[in-house]
């Protein structure tokens, strides 16, 4: 098995709350959610973080913020507006190294904070 907890969430060897899927993606919800909306968007194929991203990946990248879009629209979330965050690297406040696109919603989120 994978020690990546997200690609296990992708192989269904660990449980999440999963609210779209296509061939090359996945969202789910964040299991401490920062808002009331709180999904987290990440390609299936592993890839560690934005540090690790190469020109091929940028399809897949688009894709992520694409399914935001989409999963918006769908719940309903989009004409209030949410965040899109990608934390990347120790002191960028990334804890799981699988690419994921955070998607903030349901609250007025103002940034930067304070
Ligand atoms: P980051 O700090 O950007 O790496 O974000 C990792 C996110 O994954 C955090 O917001 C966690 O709450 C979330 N998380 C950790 N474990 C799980 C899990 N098993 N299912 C859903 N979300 C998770
Ligand atoms: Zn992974």
């Amino acid at each position: 098995m994978t020690a990546c907890l997200f690609c296990q969430i992708v192989a269904r060897q660990s449980p999440a709350d999963i609210e779209y899927e296509d061939d090359e993606a996945l969202a789910f919800r964040d299991i401490y959610p920062k808002a009331p909306v709180h999904l987290l968007i990440i390609p299936k194929r592993h890839i560690e973080s934005v540090m690790a991203l190469s020109p091929e990946d940028a399809a897949v990248v688009g894709r992520l913020v694409l399914v935001a879009q989409r999963i918006g629209k769908a719940k309903g979330f989009a004409e209030r507006g949410y965040r899109l965050a990608i934390n990347c690297g120790p002191e960028g406040g990334q804890d799981v190294y699988h690419l994921h696109l955070h998607v903030l919603g349901g609250r007025s989120l103002t940034w930067p904070p304070g």
